[in-house]
Order: C-alpha cells, then sequence, then structure tokens
C-alpha cells in the first residue's frame, strides 16, 4: 500500500547555498534529500515531516523548515511517557 501525505509543509532548499557536502541526505529519516553530482534535491518533498533535522545539519544555509510543534514533535513526545504508544494524533 502507498502512504499518502497533504504535502502541508514548510520546506524550502537553495541550491545556490548547497555544496554538495552530503550532511542533508545522512541525516533525513526520511531520505527526502538526494545528491546528485555536486547538488542535494529534493526527492519527495511532500513527506517531510519538518523535523528539522536537515536544516539543523546543513551548515551552509540552504535549507530552512519550520520545525515547531507539528506530527513528529508530537509523536516523540507521546513515545517517551511510560506505557504510551507513539503516536500523533492527528
Ligand atoms: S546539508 Fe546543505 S550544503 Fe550539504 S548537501 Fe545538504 S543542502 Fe547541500
Ligand atoms: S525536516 Fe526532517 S523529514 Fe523533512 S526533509 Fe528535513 S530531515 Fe527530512
Amino acid at each position: 500500500m502507498e502512504l499518502k501525505y497533504l504535502g502541508l509543509n514548510t520546506l524550502e532548499y537553495d541550491e545556490k547555498k548547497c555544496t554538495g557536502c552530503g550532511m542533508c541526505e545522512i541525516v533525513c529519516p526520511l531520505r527526502i534529500f538526494r545528491i546528485n553530482g555536486k547538488k542535494a534535491e529534493i526527492t519527495a518533498k511532500e513527506k517531510c515531516i519538518e523535523c528539522g533535522a536537515c536544516s539543523l545539519n546543513c551548515a551552509f544555509g540552504a535549507i530552512t523548515v519550520d520545525s515547531g510543534p507539528g506530527c513528529a514533535a508530537a509523536v516523540l513526545a507521546s513515545g517517551l511517557k511510560k506505557g504510551s504508544k507513539a503516536a500523533c494524533n492527528c
């Protein structure tokens, strides 16, 4: 079964600032960034959960994303509660 996403997220990528270091490809849990030649490219923007890992680890300011409270934060918070199952409760 193919998962469906709303695609409403704030992920932005500026190719001009990208050096191709590869950090975004390494840290993204959903493999949304891929290095193609000497630049990163976004493979599936709509799948981004706004965790912020790519932006935090891009030393060149090529990625911005509003990683405020969202599904990812809710899943992490609920998963840390004793006896509860990780869920975002969307
Ligand atoms: S972390 Fe930033 S500079 Fe490095 S490849 Fe990704 S977008 Fe480009
Ligand atoms: S915010 Fe998280 S899920 Fe979205 S592209 Fe960056 S690392 Fe991947």
